[in-house]
């Protein structure tokens, strides 16, 4: 080739400007070149991968191919000119065959085939090996400042270009066929990218093939054009469906957006102050911009923070649920073969205290009173961990037979007698003159949260009294077993917590009452069993408190035809 002389610049340049859109080729080129390589950067930065290094480079060739697309229009000298124009078939293969390559791995998440790469290659080749030849560029016109371009080479890699063009829409038609990126990538995301890598192609490939064939170069100004459409599509996939999973990317595009559409005014204005107030703009514009980014990143790696905690939590969470069913469990075994030894003591004390085995003196009576007693509390414990190891487990099982809450009422008091005289506290009864209807109930499951209502109003009150009573609210339909006493009564934060497993008073120490929290959780439970409720009222502390058991006589456990009821 020769580049050998060098051409008048003046006559050169009266040519070039005297074309109408001869400003255009600066809009056209250097935003596009910018946008194509910073965005093909950003991508690649962000992503560090196959399809990030591909659109990377494919996007490097295309500004490339524009960088030296726009020196043939305003390079000073003719070996400049040709020089530039030569490079531009490499850059437009590589370019069509990356952004080839870019796309089907897209589309199919996977590598292209060896094959396949060979292909590529072998293809693109001629245009490398052939490039210094004069079937590139034979000469140059000196009367169009122009290179004369030998129709096969250039007529070669715009078949290439066409062929990769071709073979991507081959693969987004047989994707719409075989729907192959639906498990990868949503509707929204794969039409959007496909659209824009097809239109890119598109317009570049035909703007340069039109414009080689009418020899009216303006065109391939309008086929730069593809790639803000692209940027467009790409940046709507990454906003709107998150492609590439590149959140933080779509501020960058936008702060990249502008800047370089800020940027590129600097090339039309005439005037200083102009050039100052683009200047000024920019600076703003890079500075917000930048602060943009920022608080996306901070926000996204919060968010992320926040992500992993809350799956750690949910983690976590499940071995302490796996921690508590082995807690249940041991409580269960545990309480089970506490149980048998210690009835067995029970039965052993009574015996003796009775004189079973031979003559008891009162000192020694008086100390298997205390033993019985200890043991006594024992079992309850020991009752009320196994009621809860079943509550817990859904094991518990319920035996319903109509019953009177009177009856139980009375035989409650009656076991508490001795315990209130010994306290000097009044036990009162009061039942109604009608007698109540009868319930169906489980007798022994009510007869334990009877009593461990009213164990608890003398526990908790050190003079006074302490009333029982039952009552029929016809209007209601319900029968209410009733505990008042004057005892320490309960502040307005526990009454919602004292029915929690666990939940004691912060009064119960002064009164050294023993006590696991646990009898009202169970009472709780066995009594919404029942389809009823347990109230507790109270003005507050010493001013005494009401507890009231509220069971419905007409309930979903009547109409029940088994007595036994496994819940
Ligand atoms: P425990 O009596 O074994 O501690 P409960 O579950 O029966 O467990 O009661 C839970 C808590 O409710 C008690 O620790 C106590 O603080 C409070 N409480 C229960 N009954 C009364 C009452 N009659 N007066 C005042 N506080 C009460």
């Amino acid at each position: 080739m020769q580049y050998g002389s060098i051409y008048d610049l003046a006559h050169c340049y009266d040519v070039l400007a005297s074309i109408p859109t001869f400003n255009l080729v600066y809009y056209s080129h250097i935003p596009t070149a910018l946008l194509g390589f910073l965005v093909g950067f950003f991508v690649f930065y962000n992503l560090r991968n196959l399809l990030g290094g591909l659109l990377f480079f494919s996007a490097s060739m295309f500004s490339l191919w524009a960088v030296f697309d726009l020196l043939t229009w305003h390079a000073a000298n003719s070996v400049l000119v040709m020089f530039s124009w030569s490079l531009l078939g490499i850059f437009y293969v590589l370019f069509f065959a990356s952004i080839f390559y870019f796309y089907v791995v897209y589309v199919t998440g996977k590598d292209i085939s060896f094959w396949l790469k060979l292909c590529v290659i072998f293809v693109s080749l001629p245009v490398i090996f052939l490039l210094p030849t004069t079937l590139n560029l034979s000469g140059f016109d000196g009367v169009w400042c122009e290179s004369i371009e030998g129709s096969f080479y250039t007529n070669y890699y715009y078949f290439v270009g066409f062929l990769f063009v071709f073979f991507a829409v081959v693969v987004f038609l047989r994707s719409i066929f075989t729907a192959s990126w639906k498990k990868r990538l949503s509707r929204g995301e794969f039409y959007s990218v496909s659209f824009g890598v097809l239109l890119l192609m598109l317009c570049f490939s035909w703007a340069n093939v039109i414009a080689s064939f009418t020899l009216n170069w303006q065109i391939t100004q309008i086929g730069l054009f593809g790639m803000p459409l692209f940027v467009v599509f790409l940046a709507y996939a990454i906003v709107r469906f998150h492609a590439f999973s590149l959140r933080i990317f779509a501020a960058q595009i936008l702060v990249i957006g502008m800047v370089v559409l800020v940027g590129s005014q600097l090339f039309f204005v005439e005037k200083v102050i102009n050039t100052i107030l683009i200047l000024w703009t920019l600076v703003v514009v890079v500075g917000l911009g930048y602060l943009l980014v920022r608080s996306v990143i901070q926000d996204l790696r919060r968010k992320e923070e926040l992500q992993k905690l809350t799956e750690k939590l949910a983690k976590a969470n499940q071995q302490l649920r796996k921690l508590d069913q082995a807690k249940s469990d041991f409580v269960s075994i545990a309480s089970h073969q506490l149980r048998t030894p210690l009835t067995a003591i029970k039965g052993f004390v009574s015996m003796i205290s009775e004189g079973s085995y031979g003559k008891v003196e009162e000192p020694v009576k008086e100390a298997l009173g205390k033993v019985f007693l200890a043991n006594e509390r024992l079992i309850t414990l020991v009752e009320e961990l196994l009621s809860i190891s079943r509550i817990e487990s859904g094991r518990i099982e319920y035996n319903f037979a109509l019953g009177r809450v009177e009856t139980l009422a009375k035989e409650i008091v009656d076991t508490f007698l001795v315990t209130a005289r010994q306290k000097n506290l009044d036990l009162n009864l009061i039942l109604p003159d009608v007698s109540t209807p009868k319930i169906k109930m489980d007798q022994a499951k009510l007869h334990e949260v009877f009593l461990n209502i009213v164990d608890n109003a003398l526990k908790y009150t050190r003079e006074g009294s302490v009333t029982v009573s039952v009552e029929h609210d016809e209007k209601r339909d319900v029968v209410r077993f009733i505990v008042a006493d004057t005892g320490i009564g309960v502040t307005p934060e526990s009454l919602s917590s004292i029915f929690q497993k666990f939940s004691r008073g912060k009064d119960v120490g002064r009164l050294h009452a023993d006590g696991t929290g646990l009898g009202l959780f169970i009472g709780k439970s066995f009594v919404e069993a029942h389809h009823g409720q347990i109230i507790v009222e109270s003005d507050g502390a010493d001013k005494g408190s009401r507890f009231i058991v509220e069971l419905p006589v007409h309930s979903r456990v009547l109409e029940g035809s088994t007595e036994s009821h496994v819940l």
